[in-house]
C-alpha cells in the first residue's frame, strides 16, 4: 500500500468494533458516502456535528494526498415519519401544513442546509445526489432484489423479506440486534399491513390517491422506501464496494443495517469496508428537543438569540467547540462550554497572529519535527481532534515563550511551525482566523464596558457632568445604560 505523507491511519470500524488500519480498495483513492439530511426542516445542530466530523475526515484524507470522492445525499422523498413504514412522508406533511409544493419545501431547506454548512466553513462534497434524481436506479435495484428472491410484492408495494434474507445472511451484522430479539420486541401486525412480518421493510410503497410525490413503476404509482436511495446512489457513484460509509449513530439501525441487506441481496457483497458513526449532541446534559424547549438552531448561535446562551458566538468558535470532542463521544452543548472554547479559540488565533513577529535564532530548543508528527499521530488515531487541539496548545505555549524571549527557534523550524499550523488549524480543522475585534458584539461590549467603568469612576469622584455626558452620548448612539443593584448593564436598540 502506498503511504501518503508517510502516515498510517487507523479507523474505528463500527462493523467489527475495532480500530483497524485503513487500506483503501484502490491505492491512492478513497470512496466515502455519508447519509445526508432529509430536507423538511432547518438542519438540526446534531446533524451539523455529524457532517462536521466527516468534513474533517474528508479534509484530512485530501491533505494526505488521497483522491477522495465524497458523496453526501439529499433525501427529498420517501422518508416517512415512522421507521416502520407508516405515517406521512416528512416532506409531503410539511408541504401540506404550509400549503406549498413538496418541492418548495425541498428547495427551502436545501438552501438553508447549504447556508448553515457554508457558514461553518464546510467543504462541499464531490457529489450531492438526490433521491428523486435516482428513481430509475432504485426501481432497477428493487427488480434485482425480487429476482434474487429477497423481496415480494403485495398490493402494489414491495417489501424486503428480512426473514428469508436472514436464512443465508446476517441481518444483525452491524447493529448486533438479533432477529429473534427484534421479533420479540415488535408489536404484532394489526391486519392493516401488507407485510409478511413486521421486521420487513418497504422498498416501494404504493401512493395513496392524495400523495403528490409519486412515480410510475412496474408495481404501482408510488415512491421508494427510504433505505433504498443510499444503496442506489452509493453503488452508482462509488461502486458495489467502497471504503468509508458514515452517518449519525441513530442511523445504524435500521437504516444502515438495511443498506447492507439491500447490497447483499442485490450484489451478493457487503458494500462498505469501514463503517463510521458519529455520536450524539445533547444540550445541558439532556436530549435536544424542540418540544421541551431544550433546543437551539445553528443560526441562533451566531446571533445569540436563544435563552440557552448568553451571547453570540462566531461560527469558527462553535466549530472549534464541536471539534474539541472526539466524534465518537457524546458532546454536551452548553453556554459555559462555548465560553471556554471561545477563550481557547482566541488564544490560539492570537498566537498564530504573532507568528510573523517572531525573531529566529541559529538553533531551536524545541523538537519541531516530533511535535509535528504528534499532530499527525492524533489524526491518524481515528481522527482524534481533541488530542490534535491539545498539541496545538503546546505550540501556543511555545510561541508565547518565543515572544517573551524565553525560547529560541531556527528559521527553518519556524517555517515548519507556520506550515504545520496552517495545515492543521485551517486546512484540516477548517477554522477561520477571525480576530476578536471582527466579531461586532465583542467589539461593542468591550468598548461600552470601558465607558461604563469611566462613568463609574467619574461618579465616585462626584464629577456628575462627565458621568451624565457619557450616559447621554451613549443614549444618542442607541445604547441605553441601566443602573441596577448589581452594577450597570447596557442594551442596544
Ligand atoms: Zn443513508
Amino acid at each position: 500500500m502506498q503511504l501518503f505523507n508517510n502516515q498510517e491511519i487507523k479507523i474505528y470500524n463500527s462493523l467489527t468494533g475495532e480500530k483497524e488500519l485503513f487500506t483503501p480498495i484502490n491505492d491512492g483513492y478513497v470512496g466515502m458516502y455519508v447519509c445526508g439530511p432529509t430536507v423538511y426542516s432547518n438542519v438540526h445542530l446534531g446533524n451539523v456535528r455529524t457532517f462536521m466530523s466527516f468534513d474533517m475526515v474528508f479534509r484530512y484524507l485530501k491533505h494526505l494526498g488521497y483522491k477522495v470522492r465524497y458523496v453526501r445525499n439529499i433525501t427529498d422523498a420517501g422518508h416517512l415519519e415512522n421507521d416502520a413504514d407508516v405515517g406521512e412522508d416528512r416532506i409531503a406533511k410539511k408541504a401540506r401544513l404550509e400549503e406549498i409544493e413538496p418541492m418548495e419545501v425541498v428547495q427551502r431547506y436545501t438552501v438553508d442546509f447549504h447556508n448553515i454548512l457554508n457558514t461553518f466553513n464546510f467543504l462541499p462534497p464531490s457529489i450531492e445526489p438526490t433521491a428523486t434524481g435516482h428513481i430509475i436506479e432504485q426501481i432497477e435495484l428493487i427488480k434485482t432484489i425480487i429476482d434474487n428472491g429477497f423481496a415480494y410484492e403485495v398490493n402494489g408495494s414491495v417489501y424486503f423479506d428480512v426473514h428469508k434474507y436472514n436464512e443465508s445472511n446476517e441481518y444483525d451484522i452491524l447493529s448486533r440486534r438479533k432477529l429473534e430479539d427484534l421479533i420479540h420486541n415488535t408489536r404484532e401486525l394489526d391486519g392493516q399491513s401488507d407485510k409478511k412480518n413486521p421486521q420487513d421493510f418497504a422498498l416501494w410503497k404504493k401512493a395513496e390517491p392524495t400523495h403528490i410525490m409519486r412515480w410510475p413503476s412496474p408495481w404501482s404509482d408510488g415512491f421508494p422506501g427510504w433505505h433504498l436511495e443510499c444503496t442506489a446512489m452509493s453503488t452508482k457513484y462509488l461502486g458495489e464496494q467502497f471504503d468509508i460509509h458514515g452517518g449519525g449513530m441513530d442511523l445504524k439501525f435500521p437504516h444502515h443495517e438495511c443498506e447492507i441487506a439491500q447490497n447483499q441481496a442485490s450484489k451478493g457483497k457487503s458494500p462498505v469496508n469501514y463503517w463510521m458513526h458519529a455520536n450524539m449532541l445533547i444540550m445541558n446534559g439532556k436530549k435536544m428537543a424542540k418540544s421541551t424547549g431544550n433546543f437551539i438552531l445553528p443560526t441562533e448561535i451566531f446571533t445569540g438569540d436563544n435563552p440557552h446562551i448568553t451571547k453570540a458566538f462566531a461560527p469558527s468558535v462553535a466549530r472549534f467547540f464541536m471539534l474539541q470532542a472526539h466524534y465518537r463521544s457524546v458532546l454536551d452543548f452548553t453556554n459555559d462550554g462555548l465560553l471556554a472554547s471561545e477563550k481557547g479559540f482566541y488564544r490560539l488565533m492570537d498566537a498564530i497572529d504573532s507568528l510573523d513577529d517572531i525573531k529566529t535564532s541559529a538553533s531551536s530548543n524545541i523538537d519541531i519535527d516530533t511535535w509535528k508528527q504528534k499532530c499527525y499521530d492524533a489524526m491518524n488515531d481515528d481522527f482524534n481532534s481533541p488530542i490534535l487541539i491539545a498539541n496545538l496548545f503546546e505550540a501556543v505555549k511555545y510561541i508565547n515563550q518565543l515572544k517573551e524571549g524565553k525560547a529560541s527557534i531556527s528559521e527553518s523550524d519556524l517555517e515548519t511551525l507556520k506550515a504545520t499550523i496552517q495545515t492543521f488549524v485551517f486546512d484540516i480543522l477548517g477554522l477561520v482566523n477571525v480576530s476578536k475585534s471582527e466579531t461586532g458584539t465583542d467589539k461593542l461590549s468591550s468598548a461600552v464596558e470601558l465607558l461604563i467603568q469611566l462613568r463609574q469612576e467619574a461618579r465616585l469622584n462626584k464629577d456628575f457632568a462627565t458621568s451624565d455626558k457619557i450616559r447621554d452620548d451613549l443614549a444618542e448612539a442607541g445604547i441605553q445604560l441601566n443602573d441596577g443593584k448589581d452594577g450597570t448593564t447596557f442594551t442596544t436598540n
